[in-house]
């Protein structure tokens, strides 16, 4: 067996500097995550085992306590709502989001916001927080209509289109074709923010599936950049597992000549590919 694993496999910049400063601070008694702090369950075990707790609402969270924003970022609202309760805030947001805050903010006061991304999407909500009133969220061709319809009611002729940072290139760039046909008549302003970090792992996932008989996927089942992951690789190699843990491989027949290609997503930790690849270098 011939074993390729992706050199951008696992956490991405933005989860190790959240997951790092969550570790150090979880001990310290009464620490909220609000949402799981990455899409993958080993991680979110590891810091409960420490003592931080997560809650999916902020009125989970007792008065003075200190809460977690994490990687993904939250809609001002949060901000402001946990300001109120007088819980002290740890704001992990990734640098690379509050950027696309920033300019979603500047752009609304004479711009519709377009913003392409998974409507369920926590880092997508958090940005649509940002955008207000005149803004739409934008997942398949289907939803351009509506965006139009509700950009029509409003006297702005400007269009700003935002990027989800963990969507697929490729569907942005369609997407992007569509919304400048549509929107012809405004003055549409494109502007990509889908991070290198997401770019990289997908251009690597599509080479090295070209040429693997096998794909080996590991990330969180909820992860939505390592679907992604997985949607690549299915399009590019026959056989493509999507795996949580090296328990996972255990039950996968390989064929002894196979290629075999890892790649991860931006919330699995190191170690989890580390134990996958060593797995299957003893069975070499
Ligand atoms: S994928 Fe990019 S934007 Fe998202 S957390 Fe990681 S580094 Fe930040």
């Amino acid at each position: 067996m011939e074993i390729t694993l992706g050199k951008n496999a696992g956490f991405c910049a933005g989860v190790e500097l959240a997951v790092n400063k969550a570790k150090e601070i979880s001990s310290q008694g009464d620490v909220f995550c609000l949402g799981e702090i990455v899409h993958n369950s080993q991680v979110v075990q590891d810091l409960e085992k420490n003592g931080m707790k997560t809650v999916n609402q902020l009125e989970e969270i007792p008065d003075g306590s200190t809460v977690i924003f994490r990687a993904h970022g939250e809609p001002m609202a949060t901000y402001q709502k946990a300001q109120e309760k007088g819980l002290k805030i740890v704001d992990l947001t990734c640098p690379n989001v509050k950027i696309i805050h920033q300019k979603v903010e500047n752009a609304k006061k004479e711009s519709f916001i377009l913003m392409i991304g998974i409507k369920s999407h926590p880092e997508i909500l958090g940005t649509s927080g940002f955008a207000g009133e005149n803004s739409y969220i934008i997942e398949t061709e289907d939803d351009i209509l509506d965006a139009y319809k509700k950009f029509e009611k409003t006297n702005l002729n400007k269009i700003f289109v935002v990027s989800q940072t963990t969507f697929s290139s490729q569907k942005f760039d369609d997407l992007a074709d569509e919304i400048q046909t549509n929107f012809c008549e405004a003055d549409v302003m494109i502007d990509k923010t889908i991070c290198n970090s997401t770019e990289n792992r997908q251009l690597e996932v599509t080479k090295i599936a070209r040429n693997a008989d096998v794909m080996l996927i590991i990330g969180g089942k909820n992860s939505s950049n390592t679907k992604k992951l997985f949607e690549i690789s299915s399009k590019n190699c026959e056989k493509v597992y999507a795996i949580e843990t090296v328990e996972d491989v255990a039950n996968i027949a390989f064929e002894p000549n196979d290629k075999i290609g890892i790649m991860a997503g931006a919330s699995t930790p190191k170690y989890v590919v580390e134990e996958v690849k060593s797995f299957l270098e003893r069975k070499t």
